[in-house]
């Protein structure tokens, strides 16, 4: 028989309560997330002859964008073009299945005893003592899926809050990024606002300067910025806007200023804007994963979780929001750790 232990604060399956579960199929691996460094991982262990079950809602963080820069060999290339690419060659092989659901919850199931139930231990590992069970609900038409595996890789990337203002999503992406590693090189020397409401805006502003210096940073009246800050900033010739923000302005070319709330208007043509970043799953709600002060997944070098089996990779982990090769990168660590894991060297 098998025991369902459900991690304190599990209950929210119920998107795919009537999921009936897979029919004693236990993959290697499922991972969840198809971003960059969930198709890296899937890659490589399908690569790894690992049976890889692949869980993604299809809202990836950077789809706001037309371009993605600084991933080799794909440097310019369309953010959804990176994906369909990825996902093209981890379905190219026998071992993967994707899925298209939004998972809502992971259960650890404990491995029956050898002679109990249909399966003996052996066939998940001899030191594998826990599998664990993905409840997912289906979307745009896919079914609602519960799923089996001996190993979970979590990838899903990072949720973003931009400064609530009713024009910035129109600009996101083409006008206004958030990544300057990305983006900052067709901004150069252009005159540009760095926006946001975190303590770490002269940080930012510090690193920005290396792309443009007709840089002005705007706190929305919110941030907290020292006068030291402020001081350190003006020596480098970077203006600070205390006042509020009414709006983004711009035409059909693109942005052209920031208006503030007493009616003035600085005109910038581009620049970055600080988001606020959450985590896409209740992490503690599952398995009661450790988490970091800002909620990220916490890993070691091998991209293991505080649970055994359960692996993380990708901008979920800290440092949190970096690059897309950066991401595909981790995502390969890990899937060589996860194969290691599965072997019993890890
Ligand atoms: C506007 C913008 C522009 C960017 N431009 C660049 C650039 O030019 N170059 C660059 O290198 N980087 C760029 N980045 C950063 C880059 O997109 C990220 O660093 C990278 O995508 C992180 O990869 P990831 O695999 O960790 O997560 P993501 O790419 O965010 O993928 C996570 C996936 O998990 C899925 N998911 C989330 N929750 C669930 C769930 N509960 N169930 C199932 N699936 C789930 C999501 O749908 C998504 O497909 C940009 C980011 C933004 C926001």
């Amino acid at each position: 028989m098998v025991v369902i232990v459900r991690s304190a604060g599990a209950a929210g399956t119920a998107g795919a309560a009537g999921a009936a579960p897979d029919s004693g199929d236990v993959f290697d691996v499922i991972i969840i997330g198809a971003g960059p460094a969930g198709l890296s991982a899937g890659l490589n262990l399908v690569r790894a002859r690992r049976r890889v079950l692949m869980l993604d809602s299809n809202r990836p963080r950077h789809s706001a964008t037309l371009m993605s820069h600084g991933f080799l060999t794909r440097d310019g290339v369309s953010p959804l073009e990176l994906r369909r690419l990825g996902r093209e060659e981890f379905e190219s092989y026998p071992e993967a299945s994707f899925h298209q659901a939004l998972v809502s919850s992971i259960d650890r199931v404990a491995v029956p005893p050898v002679g109990e139930g249909a399966a003996s231990a052996g066939q998940y590992a001899p030191h594998v003592e826990s599998l664990f069970v993905v409840h997912s609900t289906g979307i745009r038409g896919s079914a609602d899926r519960v799923a089996t595996a001996r190993t979970v890789l979590i990838a899903t990337g990072l949720l973003e809050t931009l400064p609530a203002l009713p024009s910035i999503r129109a600009y996101y992406g083409t006008s206004l990024h958030s990544c300057t590693e990305c983006d900052g090189y067709e901004k150069s020397d252009a005159p540009l606002a760095l926006i946001g409401e975190s303590p770490d805006l002269a940080e930012r502003a510090l690193l920005l300067s290396q792309w443009s210096n007709d840089l002005i940073v705007f706190t929305n009246g919110v941030a907290e910025l020292s006068t030291h800050d402020e001081a350190a900033l003006g020596a480098r010739g970077i203006g600070v806007e205390r006042r509020r923000i009414a709006d983004i302005e711009g035409d059909r070319e693109g942005m052209t200023g920031v208006s503030l709330d007493d009616g003035t208007v600085v005109l910038r043509s581009g620049g970055f804007i600080r988001p606020i970043y959450t985590t896409a799953l209740d992490y503690h709600g599952m398995l009661g994963l450790e988490t970091s002060a800002d909620k990220l997944l916490v890993v070691d070098a091998h991209g293991r979780t505080s649970c055994t089996g359960v692996f993380a990779a990708g901008d979920s982990t800290p440092p949190g929001a970096q690059q897309l090769i950066v991401a595909a990168g981790e995502g390969a660590r890990v899937a060589a750790a996860i194969n290691r894991h599965l072997i019993g060297l890890l």
